[in-house]
């Protein structure tokens, strides 16, 4: 029979899971990549209480797309947002604790020669 290293406990008995996925806080943000792909970041996840690599497959299945787990954070190909919420919600992650970010496109700033010339006549 197996011990729980964190609460002593028989490992059918433990619940040091389930409780690490009540209190952590997960955020999931999209973030644009390369040839303007969008992937879905799910960061936060603590991966001495939670089997990350575990949960990356369910997430791929369950959002039907691709995915890898590195450095704590999990990747998946595509916007699933709402999808990966509702993933973490059933498996036991409590919503409040589950932040969602929109994507923000970084904003752009065109200097062109009449911005310049409206500044330079202020200064006078
Ligand atoms: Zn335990």
């Amino acid at each position: 029979m197996k011990i729980c290293e964190v609460c002593g406990l028989p490992e059918e008995l433990c619940v040091c899971e389930e409780i690490a996925r009540e209190v952590q806080t997960v955020k999931v943000f999209t973030v644009r990549r390369r040839f303007g792909k969008l992937m879905t970041i799910v960061e936060g996840i603590d991966e001495h209480d939670i089997d990350i690599k575990e949960l990356t497959k369910t997430l791929k299945s369950k959002c039907a797309c691709g995915g890898t787990a590195k450095n704590g954070q999990i990747e998946l190909q595509g916007d699933h947002k709402t999808k990966v919420k509702e993933v973490l919600s059933s498996m036991g992650f409590s919503s409040d604790t589950i932040e969602i970010r929109d994507y923000k496109k970084k904003n752009n700033h065109k200097h062109n020669n009449n911005h310049n010339n409206n500044r330079h006549h202020k200064k006078h």
